[in-house]
């Protein structure tokens, strides 16, 4: 018998079209024929290796076909991958592996300088796994495809049912130290249910995944729908806006999923209309607020573009405004998805009147069930079976979310509330700015006070004068930035949000 849960889309889809490309990356194309048996080879080897249900799988790797491989074949094992952010530093990951004790730890060989250190430790790692060491020269420890290809193709015998947790996915750690969100079978099956009832991935979908995978965005926005529907995941190992221009044309790519980060730098590339970007029927964006002038950019080429609010604890979508209603609905994250439900709330978890602004709670299957190793986190963000998200959202007369911004990251002051998102899009529309944020800032008089961190765009300069002129008649008095700070570029965490932690320590 095959095994249930997620592992079981591949299996079913080498029945059904073995013959289709599933994964293309570098010079690899693999089928689904060749990538459930390779799925299955790595799970047995991995079995061979003493991995059993509910153990820890993690991996340091970069976009390719060996973290999906690793995600499946876990799966079909009934163990938990742990994708690690390979951006972090040496002790970051350090605190990850502490963290979820996993038993293997696969890593590609360009971080081995951040593992090396670690393979003295006792941190319960038994087993290392070295992806990419070319063919012929011997992996100081085991090679993965050597792993591999010692593993029998047949298909794992486990029965694993969709409560069962299948990853641990860390949050992108915006706000304090990421969290590992655990995410079952059923949550990330939901999740593709959710997206296909809004978003039309297709069979024929040749999506592009050039956001890092190790975030749930990446993941499963439209890499997994895709798998899920049989079509295409062509994978991108770097963010270079050309290649990706280039690779879309060539591989005649059909949707895209990109982090605000990454679309706004899509848009400085000067010849981008050279690019033959017809094949693109949508585009997707989430994980942070996306700055207005690129909606507005796709849409007046014709290319529908979505925008989704999701995060790692939900799997990640919870509600997507429709290309329809993209124009007329500016600036809201649209509508929850076929199965989510959702409210805002006061202080006290009291529905608020439509049109106030309160805190956005979520439930539903693709809710995880907790965070790994952190009961008092869990407690205080599962509460009454609803996710406290975090994030202030209000909704309109007509059921249109607009998330307003981080509880976190609201500004008071003189008593009055300002959220600094509302005030970036106003930013964001000057000619001179590239990048903005806005934080609040100790403040005598105030309490606090507003202070805008922008970058301009080359051989530009700005003075707090031009910026306050321009946002006058825009902004109401007490919302126009006080103080300006004019940095090279923004922090950013790996998921390219600004780390606004960092800015309002100055
Ligand atoms: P941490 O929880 O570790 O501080 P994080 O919240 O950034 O990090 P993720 O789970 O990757 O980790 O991100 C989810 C958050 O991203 C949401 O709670 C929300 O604040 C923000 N977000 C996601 N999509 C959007 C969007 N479309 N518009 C505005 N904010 C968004
Ligand atoms: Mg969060």
């Amino acid at each position: 018998m095959a095994s249930m849960g997620i592992g079981r889309w591949l299996t079913r889809r080498e029945e059904l079209s073995g013959e289709k490309v599933a994964i293309v990356c570098g010079d690899h194309r693999w089928t689904y024929r060749s990538l459930n048996r390779r799925v299955n080879r790595l799970a047995n080897a991995l079995n061979d290796l003493g991995v059993r249900e509910g153990d820890r799988v993690a991996v340091l790797l970069p976009n390719g076909s060996e973290i999906l491989e690793f995600l499946f074949a876990c799966a079909k094992l009934g163990a938990i991958l742990v994708p690690i952010n390979f951006r972090l530093a040496p002790e970051e990951v350090r605190y990850i592996v502490e963290d979820a004790v996993p038993v293997c730890l696969a890593y590609h060989r360009m971080f081995a300088a951040t593992v090396d250190p670690l393979q003295g430790e006792d941190n319960g790692v038994r087993h290392w796994i070295r992806v990419g060491t070319p063919a012929g020269e011997a992996s100081p420890d085991l090679g993965y495809e050597a792993l591999v290809e010692g593993g029998s193709e047949e298909e794992p015998e486990r029965d694993i049912s969709l409560d069962r947790v299948h990853m641990m996915m860390y949050t992108s750690g915006t706000t304090g130290k990421p969290k590992g969100a655990l995410l079952t079978h059923g949550n990330t099956t939901w999740n593709v249910v959710n997206t296909l009832g809004r978003i039309p991935v297709g069979e024929d979908e040749i999506t592009l995944t050039v956001a890092p995978l190790f975030h749930i965005g990446a993941m499963n926005i439209l890499t997994t729908p895709t798998l899920y529907r049989g079509g295409t995941v062509v994978v991108e190992d770097r963010f270079d806006p050309l290649r990706l221009l280039e690779a879309i044309e060539r591989e005649r790519v059909t949707s895209l999923f990109l982090v605000p980060a990454m679309w706004l730098a899509l848009l400085q590339v000067a010849d981008f209309e050279r690019y033959d970007l017809r094949s693109l029927r949508f585009a997707v964006s989430g994980g942070a607020p996306c700055p207005l002038t690129v909606i507005e950019f796709f849409q007046e080429r014709g290319v529908p573009f979505f925008e989704g609010f999701g995060m790692t604890e939900t799997s990640p979508s919870v509600c997507i405004l429709d290309g329809a209603d993209a124009r007329r609905k500016r600036g809201s994250v649209g509508k929850p998805l076929m199965h989510v439900d959702v409210r805002i709330v006061d202080d006290a978890d009291r529905d608020v009147p439509m049109g106030e602004v309160g805190e956005l709670l979520v439930r539903g299957p693709s809710v995880m069930v907790g965070y790994w190793n952190r009961p008092r986190e869990t407690r205080e963000a599962l509460r009454d079976g609803w996710l406290h998200t975090g994030d202030l959202a209000r909704r309109d007369e007509e059921g249109f979310l607009y998330l307003v911004d981080r509880k976190k990251d609201m500004i008071i002051t003189g008593g009055e509330n300002v959220y600094p998102v509302e005030v970036e899009q106003v930013l964001y529309r000057h000619p001179k700015i590239r990048e903005a944020a806005v934080v609040g800032i100790p403040d005598d008089r105030w309490g606090e006070s507003v202070k805008a961190v922008v970058a301009v765009k080359e051989g530009e300069s700005l003075t707090l004068e031009e910026l306050r002129a321009f946002c006058d008649g825009k902004l109401a008095r007490y919302k126009i930035p006080r103080v300006l700070e004019v940095v090279e570029a923004l922090p950013r965490n790996a998921a390219g949000k600004v780390l606004k932690t960092v800015l309002r320590r100055g």
